[in-house]
């Protein structure tokens, strides 16, 4: 199997379970069980990072790379009297681009309700602000796929404040090499991680230092890495920014070298940049106007680290993602040459 299809192996697994922000249990189940199956033996924290420890051919530094495996979502705030569900995001996602979504509502005794996420004017022949009506938290409602007239009604259903509410991410590939789907920030690089530790173990490769890496939760809500500790170095790969006159794009693996958080180690920036350019990596650098990553909540947290951030270059975030099977490749061969000091066939 060649590297993307080995990719696209582990994000059809990856991007079909549900893990906003805090509900992590089915998603860091899966991971084990996926790491385990490739020989891995990950560790779990208290706060839910899996963390996975691999010895490399020296100890002098220690290496440490992340991916988030939490995604945007909604919850439950409250529960109309016509039987309707008021919701609170969970992370930024771009709320206009929910407006007609397929959802599923996941209460606390594990029960699953299907629905859908539709404005309160959803209807053309009745409402006469449909099309106008602002797509925001407080003008969006679930309805759910339940006889349902009341509070109630609602309530006996076991659904209630504080459930957990996951829309379809519609992940496809397309044959002219496009990846489109949500969360493709940042399930798109715990995937080509995934597919890299694959190859690594299939070629008994150890990296040149000892690395661990994270897949962290609670990323889009700022404290993702923040507890990560004895790290010399730490890559966060995340998605790359698109759009107005930043350089990145789809085909591409983006360097970032300033986010809202500001600049990032300089060292280790232009040797991850010249890694790119010795190797004819398809690469930019560029700056991200409105963005955190891990390595940024890991630095905030107090980690005494070098940080860096690379990711494919992501359209639409926070909406409906796309990236291109070369932006993809182009990182993960970035992180191995930075890992291993090689690509790996
Ligand atoms: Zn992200």
């Amino acid at each position: 199997m060649d590297k993307f299809e080995l990719y696209k192996k582990y994000s059809k697994e990856i991007f079909l379970i549900d893990s906003p922000s805090g509900y992590l249990h089915l998603i860091n189940k899966r991971i084990s069980e996926l790491l385990a199956d490739i020989g891995l033996k990950a560790n779990i924290t208290n706060k839910g990072t899996i963390e996975l420890f691999i010895k490399g051919k020296k100890s002098d530094k220690k290496i440490g790379v992340c991916a988030h495996v939490d995604t945007l979502g909604l919850m439950v705030r409250s529960i109309n009297s016509d039987g309707t569900l008021n919701v609170t995001n969970i992370g930024g996602p771009l709320i206009p681009t929910l407006d007609g979504e397929y959802c599923r509502v996941r209460t606390r005794d594990d029960k699953v309700y299907t629905g859908t996420i539709l404005a309160k004017s959803s209807s053309i022949h009745v409402f006469p602000d449909s099309k106008t009506q602002p797509r925001d938290i407080n003008n969006i409602i679930i309805r759910l796929d339940e006889i349902v007239k009341t509070k109630d009604d609602v309530l006996k259903l076991g659904i209630n404040n504080g459930d957990y509410v996951c829309y379809d991410t519609k992940l496809e590939f397309t044959e002219s090499g496009f990846m489109k789907s949500r969360f493709i920030d940042d399930k798109g690089s715990v995937s080509l991680l995934m597919t890299m530790l694959d190859v690594m173990k299939k070629n008994n490769e150890m990296p040149e230092y000892d690395t661990c890496i994270y897949f962290t939760n609670y990323e889009e809500v700022g404290t993702g890495a923040a507890a990560l500790k004895d790290l010399d170095e730490i890559l966060a790969v995340d998605m790359g920014c698109v759009g107005l006159d930043l350089d990145g794009n789809e085909m591409n693996v983006s360097i970032c070298a300033k986010d809202s958080s500001g600049p990032y180690n300089y060292e280790f920036t232009t040797r991850l940049i010249n890694l790119a350019k010795d190797n004819k990596l398809d690469y930019v650098v560029d700056i991200f106007p409105f963005y955190g990553s891990d390595a940024d909540a890991a630095l905030r947290s107090g980690l005494d680290a070098k940080a860096a951030l690379i990711g494919p270059g992501v359209a639409s975030s926070h909406g409906m993602e796309r990236t291109h099977k070369n932006g993809i490749l182009n990182t993960i061969s970035l992180v191995e040459l930075y890992l291993f000091g090689k690509m790996l066939k």
